[in-house]
């Protein structure tokens, strides 16, 4: 298991996903897109015609699922990569995400994917600085304002960004939340290596444990 993990939560559009992976080039570490995992659930259930309500079945295709992040997403040998980014993937993955027995699952497979991690690991989501990996050597919330998380969002729309927002916050099972002890970055206005250097400012007033 490694200990050197850095663990980012935030919002859609608050600049995860890109500071992450700019984050672990920089570092030479691993980076774990974890809503690309709920994303790719989301898709395999719909690929094989399962109601996204249908807690039960969804559960059974999260816990049986083969998922990979790198280099490409596929759930089951199957390339999902842009699929996952479609409107109805879009629409449907908050119903997936608020799953707890989906949830568990994901978990699961993010505690195993840094038990094998031989080295630093960066890991992006709603629940990883809270649920996932509270001990983490840094973790950071990230945050922009509605009109530049819109604007980064590009094709999905302000009114969809926002639903999932909402709904990622006010789930039952780890809504969206900031941790007590996560240091917060508003992104708005800041370039990718701005906010990558700050994080790794955060690394460096860290001990490795
Ligand atoms: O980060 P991204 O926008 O790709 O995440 C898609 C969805 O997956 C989120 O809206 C949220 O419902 C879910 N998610 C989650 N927990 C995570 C990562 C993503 O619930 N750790």
């Amino acid at each position: 298991m490694t200990d050197d993990i850095i663990a980012i939560d935030g919002p859609a559009g608050s600049g995860k996903s890109t500071v992450a992976s700019a984050l672990a080039d920089r570092l030479g570490w691993n980076v774990l897109d974890t809503g690309a995992m709920y994303r790719a659930v989301t898709s395999e259930a719909l690929f094989l015609g399962i109601d996204p309500d249908d807690a039960d079945a969804v559960a059974r295709v999260a816990h049986d699922a083969d998922i990979r992040t790198r280099p490409r997403v596929s759930i089951n040998g199957r390339d999902v990569h842009d699929e996952i980014r479609t409107d109805v993937v879009n629409v449907a993955v908050s119903v997936v995400a608020a799953n707890p027995a989906v949830r568990a699952a994901m978990v699961q497979r993010q505690r195993a994917v840094a038990a094998e991690e031989p080295g630093g690991l960066v890991v992006e989501g709603r629940d990883i600085t809270t649920v996932v990996f509270p001990r983490a050597r840094v973790k950071i919330y990230l945050t922009a304002s509605p009109y530049e998380r819109a604007r980064r969002r590009g094709d999905e729309g302000h009114e969809s960004v926002a639903r999932r927002d909402h709904a990622d916050s006010s789930r039952e099972t780890s809504p969206l939340r900031q941790a007590d002890d996560a240091v917060a970055l508003d992104t708005t206005g800041l370039s990718v290596d701005q906010v990558v250097e700050e994080i790794v400012r955060c690394l460096e007033n860290t001990t490795s444990n």
